[in-house]
Protein backbone atom coordinates (compact mmCIF):
# COMPACT_ATOMS: atom_id res chain seq x y z
CA UNK A 1 0.00 0.00 0.00
CA UNK A 2 1.22 3.58 -0.54
CA UNK A 3 2.04 5.50 2.46
CA UNK A 4 3.46 8.42 0.79
CA UNK A 5 3.24 11.37 3.06
CA UNK A 6 1.36 14.03 2.78
CA UNK A 7 3.73 16.60 1.92
CA UNK A 8 4.70 14.39 -0.96
CA UNK A 9 1.46 13.65 -2.28
CA UNK A 10 0.90 17.34 -2.40
CA UNK A 11 4.11 17.81 -4.73
CA UNK A 12 4.12 17.69 -8.56
CA UNK A 13 6.46 15.90 -10.58
CA UNK A 14 8.89 18.88 -12.37
CA UNK A 15 7.15 19.06 -15.16
CA UNK A 16 10.62 20.51 -17.33
CA UNK A 17 12.37 17.13 -16.34
CA UNK A 18 9.14 15.45 -17.40
CA UNK A 19 9.02 16.41 -20.87
CA UNK A 20 13.13 16.17 -21.14
CA UNK A 21 13.13 12.51 -19.89
CA UNK A 22 10.42 11.80 -22.08
CA UNK A 23 11.97 13.09 -24.93
CA UNK A 24 15.08 11.46 -24.30
CA UNK A 25 12.71 8.29 -23.84
CA UNK A 26 11.41 8.43 -27.76
CA UNK A 27 14.94 9.33 -28.70
CA UNK A 28 16.13 5.98 -27.27
CA UNK A 29 13.35 4.17 -29.62
CA UNK A 30 15.02 5.98 -32.68
CA UNK A 31 13.06 8.65 -33.24
CA UNK A 32 14.79 11.74 -33.80
CA UNK A 33 13.35 14.63 -31.23
CA UNK A 34 14.48 17.86 -31.24
CA UNK A 35 14.95 18.60 -27.19
CA UNK A 36 13.38 22.52 -27.01
CA UNK A 37 12.40 21.43 -23.10
CA UNK A 38 15.12 21.44 -20.41
CA UNK A 39 16.83 24.35 -20.11
CA UNK A 40 20.30 23.66 -20.05
CA UNK A 41 23.04 25.37 -22.10
CA UNK A 42 24.36 22.62 -24.66
CA UNK A 43 28.05 24.25 -24.43
CA UNK A 44 30.57 22.02 -22.29
CA UNK A 45 32.66 23.30 -19.29
CA UNK A 46 34.90 25.57 -20.49
CA UNK A 47 38.38 23.89 -20.31
CA UNK A 48 40.23 25.68 -17.86
CA UNK A 49 37.19 25.05 -15.22
CA UNK A 50 37.56 21.20 -16.31
CA UNK A 51 41.06 21.08 -15.54
CA UNK A 52 40.44 22.95 -12.00
CA UNK A 53 38.43 19.50 -11.20
CA UNK A 54 40.74 17.28 -12.38
CA UNK A 55 43.62 19.02 -10.34
CA UNK A 56 41.37 18.88 -7.28
CA UNK A 57 41.14 15.04 -7.70
CA UNK A 58 45.17 14.74 -7.79
CA UNK A 59 45.42 16.69 -4.70
CA UNK A 60 42.84 14.60 -2.65
CA UNK A 61 40.14 17.21 -2.24
CA UNK A 62 37.49 14.20 -1.24
CA UNK A 63 36.78 15.06 2.22
CA UNK A 64 33.93 16.66 3.77
CA UNK A 65 33.63 19.89 3.07
CA UNK A 66 32.90 22.52 5.73
CA UNK A 67 28.84 22.74 5.09
CA UNK A 68 28.55 26.44 3.50
CA UNK A 69 31.44 25.32 1.20
CA UNK A 70 35.14 25.73 1.44
CA UNK A 71 36.57 29.28 2.33
CA UNK A 72 38.18 29.99 -0.77
CA UNK A 73 35.00 29.16 -3.01
CA UNK A 74 32.84 31.66 -0.59
CA UNK A 75 35.63 34.47 -0.93
CA UNK A 76 35.63 33.95 -4.41
CA UNK A 77 31.90 34.39 -4.44
CA UNK A 78 31.90 37.42 -2.56
CA UNK A 79 34.86 39.35 -4.62
CA UNK A 80 32.47 38.59 -7.69
CA UNK A 81 29.90 40.19 -5.96
CA UNK A 82 31.68 43.30 -5.35
CA UNK A 83 33.13 43.25 -8.69
CA UNK A 84 30.15 42.32 -10.89
CA UNK A 85 27.29 43.70 -8.93
CA UNK A 86 28.93 46.41 -6.51
CA UNK A 87 27.52 44.78 -3.49
CA UNK A 88 29.26 43.97 -0.41
CA UNK A 89 28.62 40.92 1.65
CA UNK A 90 30.97 38.95 3.94
CA UNK A 91 31.98 35.16 3.30
CA UNK A 92 30.13 33.89 6.41
CA UNK A 93 27.02 35.19 4.34
CA UNK A 94 27.39 32.77 1.58
CA UNK A 95 25.91 29.10 1.62
CA UNK A 96 26.57 26.80 -1.18
CA UNK A 97 24.40 24.45 -1.84
CA UNK A 98 23.80 21.49 -4.38
CA UNK A 99 22.68 23.82 -7.19
CA UNK A 100 20.47 27.39 -7.24
CA UNK A 101 17.36 24.85 -6.69
CA UNK A 102 18.77 23.41 -3.36
CA UNK A 103 19.27 27.62 -2.64
CA UNK A 104 15.91 28.50 -3.30
CA UNK A 105 13.95 25.17 -1.26
CA UNK A 106 16.45 26.11 1.72
CA UNK A 107 15.62 29.62 1.79
CA UNK A 108 11.70 28.91 1.59
CA UNK A 109 12.21 26.71 4.20
CA UNK A 110 14.13 28.57 6.19
CA UNK A 111 11.97 31.48 6.30
CA UNK A 112 8.65 29.65 5.73
CA UNK A 113 5.96 28.84 8.32
CA UNK A 114 2.84 26.79 8.03
CA UNK A 115 0.10 29.64 6.55
CA UNK A 116 2.66 32.22 5.43
CA UNK A 117 1.94 33.72 1.69
CA UNK A 118 4.59 33.83 -0.77
CA UNK A 119 3.99 36.39 -3.68
CA UNK A 120 4.50 34.15 -7.03
CA UNK A 121 5.09 36.47 -9.86
CA UNK A 122 3.24 34.11 -12.98
CA UNK A 123 4.80 33.01 -15.74
CA UNK A 124 7.17 31.56 -12.55
CA UNK A 125 9.38 29.03 -12.79
CA UNK A 126 8.17 25.55 -12.24
CA UNK A 127 9.40 24.87 -9.07
CA UNK A 128 8.81 27.61 -6.90
CA UNK A 129 5.22 27.10 -6.45
CA UNK A 130 5.94 23.44 -5.00
CA UNK A 131 8.88 24.79 -3.11
CA UNK A 132 6.39 26.87 -1.24
CA UNK A 133 3.99 24.04 -0.93
CA UNK A 134 6.57 21.64 0.46
CA UNK A 135 7.03 24.14 3.37
CA UNK A 136 2.96 24.41 4.44
CA UNK A 137 3.22 28.21 2.69
CA UNK A 138 0.43 29.86 0.70
CA UNK A 139 0.98 30.86 -2.70
CA UNK A 140 -0.29 33.61 -3.71
CA UNK A 141 -0.15 34.17 -7.66
CA UNK A 142 -0.04 37.89 -9.67
CA UNK A 143 -0.41 37.62 -13.11
CA UNK A 144 2.06 39.61 -15.67
CA UNK A 145 0.66 38.59 -18.93
CA UNK A 146 2.54 39.27 -22.39
CA UNK A 147 0.79 42.85 -22.93
CA UNK A 148 3.35 43.74 -19.67
CA UNK A 149 6.16 42.36 -20.84
CA UNK A 150 5.05 39.55 -18.29
CA UNK A 151 6.50 41.71 -15.62
CA UNK A 152 4.54 42.96 -12.39
CA UNK A 153 4.16 46.20 -11.25
CA UNK A 154 4.95 47.77 -8.23
CA UNK A 155 0.81 48.24 -7.89
CA UNK A 156 -0.20 44.84 -8.14
CA UNK A 157 2.80 43.72 -5.89
CA UNK A 158 1.04 45.96 -3.43
CA UNK A 159 -2.20 44.67 -3.79
CA UNK A 160 -1.07 41.13 -3.09
CA UNK A 161 0.52 41.94 -0.02
CA UNK A 162 -1.20 41.28 3.48
CA UNK A 163 -0.07 40.95 7.11
CA UNK A 164 0.54 36.70 6.34
CA UNK A 165 2.90 38.27 3.15
CA UNK A 166 6.71 36.70 4.04
CA UNK A 167 8.13 36.84 0.63
CA UNK A 168 8.75 38.09 -3.03
CA UNK A 169 9.97 35.41 -5.13
CA UNK A 170 11.39 37.52 -7.67
CA UNK A 171 13.57 36.07 -10.48
CA UNK A 172 15.28 38.36 -13.32
CA UNK A 173 16.01 37.21 -16.07
CA UNK A 174 13.15 35.04 -15.86
CA UNK A 175 12.64 31.24 -16.48
CA UNK A 176 10.35 31.17 -18.46
CA UNK A 177 9.32 34.48 -20.26
CA UNK A 178 13.01 35.71 -20.84
CA UNK A 179 11.82 39.05 -19.35
CA UNK A 180 14.25 41.40 -17.25
CA UNK A 181 14.00 44.01 -14.36
CA UNK A 182 15.24 47.83 -15.12
CA UNK A 183 16.65 49.35 -12.44
CA UNK A 184 13.76 51.46 -12.31
CA UNK A 185 11.01 48.93 -11.93
CA UNK A 186 13.16 46.75 -9.86
CA UNK A 187 13.46 50.33 -7.73
CA UNK A 188 9.53 50.71 -7.82
CA UNK A 189 9.55 46.75 -6.40
CA UNK A 190 12.01 47.84 -3.59
CA UNK A 191 9.84 51.21 -2.56
CA UNK A 192 7.06 48.64 -1.89
CA UNK A 193 9.07 46.42 -0.21
CA UNK A 194 10.48 48.69 2.12
CA UNK A 195 7.01 49.62 3.67
CA UNK A 196 6.32 46.18 4.47
CA UNK A 197 9.23 45.32 7.31
CA UNK A 198 8.44 41.90 7.23
CA UNK A 199 8.16 40.90 3.67
CA UNK A 200 11.76 39.21 2.24
CA UNK A 201 12.54 38.80 -1.16
CA UNK A 202 14.09 35.83 -3.07
CA UNK A 203 16.08 36.93 -5.77
CA UNK A 204 16.43 34.24 -8.00
CA UNK A 205 19.64 35.32 -10.50
CA UNK A 206 20.69 32.33 -12.07
CA UNK A 207 20.66 33.59 -15.23
CA UNK A 208 22.30 36.92 -14.89
CA UNK A 209 24.83 35.88 -17.23
CA UNK A 210 22.81 35.30 -20.06
CA UNK A 211 21.49 39.12 -20.39
CA UNK A 212 21.12 40.73 -24.16
CA UNK A 213 20.32 44.42 -22.79
CA UNK A 214 23.65 45.23 -20.94
CA UNK A 215 24.71 45.22 -17.20
CA UNK A 216 22.70 42.68 -14.71
CA UNK A 217 20.87 44.71 -11.78
CA UNK A 218 20.01 43.22 -8.67
CA UNK A 219 17.00 43.56 -6.39
CA UNK A 220 19.60 43.81 -3.59
CA UNK A 221 21.72 47.02 -4.92
CA UNK A 222 18.67 48.85 -2.92
CA UNK A 223 20.23 49.65 0.91
CA UNK A 224 16.46 49.95 2.25
CA UNK A 225 15.82 46.42 2.14
CA UNK A 226 19.12 44.71 1.34
CA UNK A 227 18.71 42.64 4.60
CA UNK A 228 15.70 41.28 3.66
CA UNK A 229 16.85 40.13 -0.04
CA UNK A 230 18.23 36.57 -0.50
CA UNK A 231 20.28 36.79 -3.49
CA UNK A 232 20.39 33.09 -5.45
CA UNK A 233 22.43 31.57 -7.78
CA UNK A 234 24.93 29.80 -9.06
CA UNK A 235 27.43 28.19 -11.90
CA UNK A 236 24.77 26.05 -14.01
CA UNK A 237 23.38 28.42 -16.64
CA UNK A 238 26.83 30.92 -17.03
CA UNK A 239 29.63 28.63 -16.90
CA UNK A 240 27.79 26.08 -18.75
CA UNK A 241 27.78 23.75 -15.54
CA UNK A 242 24.45 22.00 -14.86
CA UNK A 243 25.39 18.33 -14.11
CA UNK A 244 28.18 19.80 -11.26
CA UNK A 245 25.97 20.98 -8.83
CA UNK A 246 26.45 23.81 -7.33
CA UNK A 247 24.00 27.33 -6.27
CA UNK A 248 24.55 29.63 -3.61
CA UNK A 249 22.86 31.98 -1.70
CA UNK A 250 24.34 35.76 -0.19
CA UNK A 251 21.86 36.42 2.32
CA UNK A 252 21.50 38.30 6.04
CA UNK A 253 23.82 36.34 8.15
CA UNK A 254 20.64 34.72 10.39
CA UNK A 255 19.21 33.05 7.49
CA UNK A 256 22.56 32.04 6.38
CA UNK A 257 23.30 30.60 9.58
CA UNK A 258 19.61 29.03 9.42
CA UNK A 259 20.59 27.01 5.54
CA UNK A 260 23.68 25.70 7.35
CA UNK A 261 21.84 24.41 10.15
CA UNK A 262 19.76 23.06 7.26
CA UNK A 263 21.84 21.68 5.45
CA UNK A 264 24.19 20.03 8.49
CA UNK A 265 21.61 18.00 8.68
CA UNK A 266 20.34 16.92 5.09
CA UNK A 267 22.90 17.19 2.76
CA UNK A 268 26.39 18.54 3.97
CA UNK A 269 28.50 20.52 2.03
CA UNK A 270 28.55 20.33 -1.69
CA UNK A 271 30.76 18.03 -4.14
CA UNK A 272 34.38 18.97 -3.34
CA UNK A 273 35.57 18.81 -6.82
CA UNK A 274 32.82 21.03 -8.13
CA UNK A 275 33.24 23.63 -5.50
CA UNK A 276 37.39 23.62 -6.75
CA UNK A 277 35.48 23.91 -10.27
CA UNK A 278 33.34 26.71 -9.38
CA UNK A 279 36.34 28.62 -7.82
CA UNK A 280 38.08 28.06 -10.75
CA UNK A 281 34.97 29.69 -12.86
CA UNK A 282 34.80 32.78 -9.92
CA UNK A 283 38.13 33.52 -10.36
CA UNK A 284 39.41 32.41 -13.96
CA UNK A 285 39.01 34.17 -17.38
CA UNK A 286 35.41 35.42 -17.39
CA UNK A 287 35.58 35.23 -21.55
CA UNK A 288 34.08 31.70 -21.99
CA UNK A 289 30.77 33.51 -20.20
CA UNK A 290 30.54 36.18 -22.67
CA UNK A 291 31.15 33.76 -26.01
CA UNK A 292 28.47 31.81 -24.55
CA UNK A 293 26.31 34.78 -24.31
CA UNK A 294 27.08 36.03 -27.48
CA UNK A 295 25.96 32.78 -29.02
CA UNK A 296 22.34 32.81 -27.01
CA UNK A 297 22.01 36.36 -27.86
CA UNK A 298 22.29 35.51 -31.77
CA UNK A 299 19.98 32.41 -31.26
CA UNK A 300 17.57 34.71 -29.31
CA UNK A 301 17.28 36.73 -32.53
CA UNK A 302 16.97 33.45 -34.91
CA UNK A 303 13.96 32.07 -33.07
CA UNK A 304 12.44 35.53 -32.74
CA UNK A 305 12.60 36.09 -36.25
CA UNK A 306 11.27 32.51 -36.89
CA UNK A 307 8.53 32.37 -34.48
CA UNK A 308 6.83 35.88 -35.44
CA UNK A 309 6.49 34.19 -38.80
CA UNK A 310 4.32 31.30 -37.30
CA UNK A 311 1.19 33.40 -37.65
CA UNK A 312 -0.63 31.76 -34.42
CA UNK A 313 1.63 32.88 -32.15
CA UNK A 314 1.75 36.29 -30.50
CA UNK A 315 5.37 36.85 -28.28
CA UNK A 316 7.82 39.18 -26.54
CA UNK A 317 11.36 39.66 -27.06
CA UNK A 318 13.44 37.89 -24.46
CA UNK A 319 15.99 39.87 -22.96
CA UNK A 320 17.53 37.33 -20.97
CA UNK A 321 17.65 33.72 -20.15
CA UNK A 322 17.69 31.55 -23.13
CA UNK A 323 13.40 30.94 -23.09
CA UNK A 324 10.83 31.53 -26.22
CA UNK A 325 7.25 31.91 -24.25
CA UNK A 326 4.82 32.39 -27.02
CA UNK A 327 1.39 32.81 -26.65
CA UNK A 328 -0.21 30.08 -28.58
CA UNK A 329 -4.03 29.80 -27.29
CA UNK A 330 -5.34 30.90 -31.04
CA UNK A 331 -4.39 27.33 -32.06
CA UNK A 332 -6.32 26.08 -29.00
CA UNK A 333 -10.14 24.73 -30.20
CA UNK A 334 -8.65 23.52 -33.50
CA UNK A 335 -8.30 19.93 -34.53
CA UNK A 336 -5.26 17.76 -35.75
CA UNK A 337 -5.40 15.57 -39.53
CA UNK A 338 -6.10 12.71 -37.05
CA UNK A 339 -9.52 14.06 -35.72
CA UNK A 340 -8.41 14.61 -32.16
CA UNK A 341 -9.03 18.48 -30.73
CA UNK A 342 -6.31 20.42 -29.11
CA UNK A 343 -8.06 22.15 -26.23
CA UNK A 344 -4.98 23.50 -24.07
CA UNK A 345 -1.66 24.58 -23.78
CA UNK A 346 -0.46 20.65 -22.69
CA UNK A 347 -2.60 19.18 -25.84
CA UNK A 348 -0.56 21.27 -28.27
CA UNK A 349 3.26 20.05 -26.50
CA UNK A 350 2.06 17.01 -26.72
CA UNK A 351 1.08 17.18 -30.61
CA UNK A 352 4.09 19.26 -31.58
CA UNK A 353 6.24 15.91 -29.89
CA UNK A 354 3.85 13.37 -31.59
CA UNK A 355 3.74 15.21 -35.16
CA UNK A 356 6.93 17.73 -34.97
CA UNK A 357 9.41 15.56 -33.06
CA UNK A 358 10.36 18.89 -30.95
CA UNK A 359 9.35 19.04 -27.32
CA UNK A 360 8.32 21.88 -25.69
CA UNK A 361 6.20 22.46 -21.95
CA UNK A 362 3.38 23.57 -21.14
CA UNK A 363 2.63 26.70 -20.01
CA UNK A 364 0.00 25.57 -17.44
CA UNK A 365 3.00 24.30 -15.22
CA UNK A 366 4.55 27.61 -15.48
CA UNK A 367 0.96 29.29 -14.26
CA UNK A 368 0.53 30.43 -18.26
CA UNK A 369 -1.66 28.51 -19.34
CA UNK A 370 -1.83 30.38 -22.90
CA UNK A 371 2.00 30.40 -23.81
CA UNK A 372 4.29 26.96 -24.39
CA UNK A 373 8.58 27.31 -23.30
CA UNK A 374 10.98 26.77 -25.99
CA UNK A 375 14.43 26.82 -24.90
CA UNK A 376 16.70 27.64 -27.61
CA UNK A 377 19.80 26.62 -25.84
CA UNK A 378 20.65 24.43 -28.67
CA UNK A 379 22.30 24.40 -32.30
CA UNK A 380 21.50 26.96 -34.43
CA UNK A 381 20.58 24.07 -37.04
CA UNK A 382 18.53 22.26 -34.54
CA UNK A 383 16.56 25.58 -33.83
CA UNK A 384 15.65 25.99 -37.75
CA UNK A 385 15.01 22.49 -38.09
CA UNK A 386 12.63 22.54 -35.08
CA UNK A 387 11.14 25.76 -36.15
CA UNK A 388 10.53 24.40 -39.68
CA UNK A 389 8.57 21.23 -38.62
CA UNK A 390 6.65 23.19 -35.95
CA UNK A 391 5.51 25.71 -38.07
CA UNK A 392 4.27 22.96 -40.55
CA UNK A 393 2.39 20.84 -38.21
CA UNK A 394 0.90 23.98 -36.79
CA UNK A 395 -0.32 24.86 -40.70
CA UNK A 396 -2.09 21.65 -40.20
CA UNK A 397 -4.08 22.65 -37.44
CA UNK A 398 -7.63 23.29 -38.79
N1 LIG B 1 16.12 28.88 -10.82
C1 LIG B 1 15.72 28.94 -12.09
C2 LIG B 1 14.83 30.06 -12.51
C3 LIG B 1 16.11 27.96 -13.01
O1 LIG B 1 15.69 28.01 -14.28
C4 LIG B 1 16.94 26.92 -12.58
C5 LIG B 1 17.38 25.91 -13.60
N2 LIG B 1 17.12 24.67 -13.32
C6 LIG B 1 17.32 26.89 -11.24
C7 LIG B 1 16.91 27.89 -10.40
C8 LIG B 1 18.16 25.81 -10.68
O2 LIG B 1 19.46 25.78 -11.17
P1 LIG B 1 20.53 24.77 -10.64
O3 LIG B 1 20.93 23.94 -11.80
O4 LIG B 1 21.68 25.62 -10.16
O5 LIG B 1 19.93 23.99 -9.53
N1 LIG C 1 15.72 25.09 -14.79
C1 LIG C 1 15.79 24.28 -15.96
C2 LIG C 1 14.46 24.36 -16.66
O1 LIG C 1 13.61 25.11 -16.28
C3 LIG C 1 16.25 22.90 -15.68
C4 LIG C 1 15.23 21.91 -15.21
C5 LIG C 1 14.92 22.04 -13.77
O2 LIG C 1 15.86 22.20 -12.99
O3 LIG C 1 13.75 21.97 -13.45
O4 LIG C 1 14.27 23.69 -17.62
Amino acid sequence: MNQVSARLAALSPSATLAMSQKSNELKAQGIDVINLSVGEPDFNTPTHIKEAAKKAIDNNFSFYSPVPGYPALRKAIVEKLKKENNLEYKPEQIVCSNGAKQSVCNTILCLINKGDEVIVPAPYWVSYIEMVKLAEGTNVIVEAGLDQDFKITPAQLEAAITPKTKALILCSPSNPTGSVYSKEELKGLAQVIEKHPNVFVIADEIYEHINYIGKHESIAQFDAIKDRVIIVNGVSKGYAMTGWRLGWIAAPQWIASACNNLQGQYTSGPCSITQKASEAAYTGDQSCVEEMRQAFERRRDLVVKMAKEISGFKINVPKGAFYLFPDCSSYYGKTTSKGSKINNSSDLTMYLLEEAHVACVDGDSFGAPKCIRMSYATADEKLVEAFNRIKKALDELK
